[in-house]
């Protein structure tokens, strides 16, 4: 008999971002609305283009729209829903999915308490606690790991591309005040990427604070390459520079962000659960936003689970969810833009970027294009380290640029040290026996956190290394690792990236 305590909900949301939070009450609109200064640019080395607004279609305009920091607007709304009576359970990751004996899901577990590094019960043991639901709703955003098993459980990607990923690397930066322009939004393309796609943005936010950061699209194929160090140096651009130069930086952090788009959102709803918000991926990538989707989804599975739960229905199908997804506005705007990511990846940023403006227009125009392009999953797409140009990238100059240690540190990162370890090997030979010749185990440079190192053993032999109390859980290597042999698990005890204002 299982030890656990069990508490029985009607719905139970896993992950307390915007789709999860939505999810738990109706949004009232935000009150005041204001316009924003908008630009676009093109960065070459040293110079800079800008995008003309009058090419773009309307929906990529961001006029009258807000910026802001989405850890505190999440914070927030975190109020409001304890306010309506909302129970949130903050540092409890749900660690397990449970399961009805028909095979639909029953709820979730939160992880044991009190286990040591070696997998031993120490004095301060505290089992995990059971959440029975009719319905769970699962929001753990990008990537999630109990997502990942749902998703291969019932084949809820049977019918849709593969998922694909970029990686943003931001940071926080207090800038002198003559520089601040708050509302003004910058996008950027271009320079330094050679060998990735991808892009920057700078936002001016309160506060006398920009969040810049820099996304790379996770099907590059050279392994040398490093998202953490493009960041930096891209920083180093003079229109970049001159906004940040004479500031300092206060937060850092990195996160992987759902690239596929409407051709790889996956099936929603499965008996007893769906799943809402970037657990799914609705990211609009030229946009680079996904909150609005995330909120609208979580609304949209919120009422589903809602009306059946009023029909007396439990650990059904929300089928409901499904269908009004399809219907949603969700789902057009995303399909309007279907095509922009893949025709960058196969005809390159500049004549990518042509093409994807004139299928935008189209759409936007009514002309629904009679194609829709896939995707290789991120994995897959690696070349051998030896079959590549090597990329040395320039050491960081501690005033614009910095290293990755330095960096971890402002992202206010812990972890209980004697734990087990949450970045999980299938198979612990597969780094150094696989990765490392083939690859020059590139782990070592898609992290952006320095998780992971090839040391020597006293035997002078290689040895892979993972600090994991420096994980920011951006979930990169259960994405990139060329077999598939990571698996990014929930530490115990909510330990993690903790950031202010980002
Ligand atoms: C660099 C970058 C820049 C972006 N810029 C913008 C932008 O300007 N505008 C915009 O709209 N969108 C932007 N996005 C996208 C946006 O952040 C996401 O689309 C949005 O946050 C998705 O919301 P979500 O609730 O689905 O997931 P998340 O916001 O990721 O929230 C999921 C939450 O669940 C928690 N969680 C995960 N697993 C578990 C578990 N097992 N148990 C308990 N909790 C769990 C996570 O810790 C997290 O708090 C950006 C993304 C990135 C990476
Ligand atoms: S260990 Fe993985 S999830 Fe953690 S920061 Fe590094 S790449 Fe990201």
């Amino acid at each position: 008999m299982s030890e656990r305590e069990s508490m029985p909900y009607d719905v139970v949301i896993v992950g307390a971002g915007p789709a999860g939070l939505a999810a738990a009450i109706r949004l009232k609109q935000l009150a005041a609305e204001k316009d924003h200064e908008i630009s676009v640019w093109v960065l070459t080395e040293g110079k800079k283009y800008e995008f003309p607004h009058i090419l773009m279609p309307p929906f990529m305009n961001n006029k009258g729209t807000y910026t802001g920091s989405l850890g505190n607007f999440c914070r927030w709304l975190a109020g409001r829903a304890e306010a309506l009576g909302v129970e949130i359970f903050p540092g409890f990751a749900a660690a397990e999915v449970l399961w009805n004996d028909d095979g639909s899901v029953k709820g979730v577990a939160t992880g044991d308490m009190g286990i040591s590094r070696d997998g031993e019960r120490k004095p301060d043991y505290q089992p995990g606690m059971e959440l029975h639901a009719k319905y769970t709703l699962f929001a753990e955003g990008v990537r999630g790991h109990l997502t990942k098993q749902l998703i291969r459980q019932f084949e809820l990607d049977a019918n849709s591309e593969p998922q694909v990923y970029g990686l943003g690397v931001k940071e926080l930066w207090d800038i002198p005040s003559d520089k601040h322009h708050p509302g003004c939004v910058i996008h950027t393309q271009g320079w330094p990427l050679d060998e990735a796609n991808g892009g920057g943005f700078l936002y001016h936010q309160e506060n006398g604070q920009v969040a810049l950061g820099f996304v790379t699209w996770l099907n590059y194929s050279n392994p040398w390459l490093s998202p953490f160090e493009e960041m930096q140096r891209w920083k180093h651009h003079p229109a970049i520079r001159a906004v940040i130069e004479g500031g300092k930086r206060v937060s850092y952090g990195a996160r992987a962000i759902n690239d596929g788009g409407w051709q790889s959102v996956p099936k929603l709803a499965f008996p007893g659960g769906a799943l809402i918000g970037c657990s799914a991926g609705f990211v609009n990538v030229p946009r680079i936003k996904g909150s609005h989707t995330a909120m609208k989804t979580g609304m949209m599975g919120a009422e589903a689970a809602f009306e059946a739960i009023e029909g007396q229905r439990s650990h059904d199908e929300l089928t409901a969810y499904q269908q009004a997804y399809e219907q949603s506005w969700v789902s057009s705007e995303l399909g309007k833009v279907r095509n922009t990511l893949p025709l960058v990846e196969k005809f390159g940023n500049f004549v990518g970027t042509i093409l994807s403006g004139a299928t935008m227009w189209a759409e936007y125009l009514g002309l629904r294009m009679p194609f829709t392009m896939g995707h290789e999953p991120d994995h897959t797409t690696l070349w051998r380290a030896d079959q590549v140009k090597k990329i040395d990238y320039p050491k960081p100059d501690g005033v614009i640029s910095f290293d990755r240690l330095s960096s971890v540190f402002l992202s206010n990162t812990n972890h209980e040290e004697d734990q087990p370890c949450h970045l999980t090997l299938e198979d612990p030979d597969i780094p150094i026996e696989h990765n490392l010749p083939l690859y020059a185990e590139p782990a070592q440079r898609y992290c952006p956190a320095g998780v992971y190192e090839v040391i020597e053993d006293v035997e002078g032999n290689p040895k892979f290394q993972i600090n994991a109390q420096n994980c920011v859980h951006c979930k990169t290597c259960d994405i990139k690792d060329p077999k598939q042999n990571i698996n990014w698990v929930t530490p115990q005890g909510g330990g993690g990236p903790n950031y202010p204002n980002m």
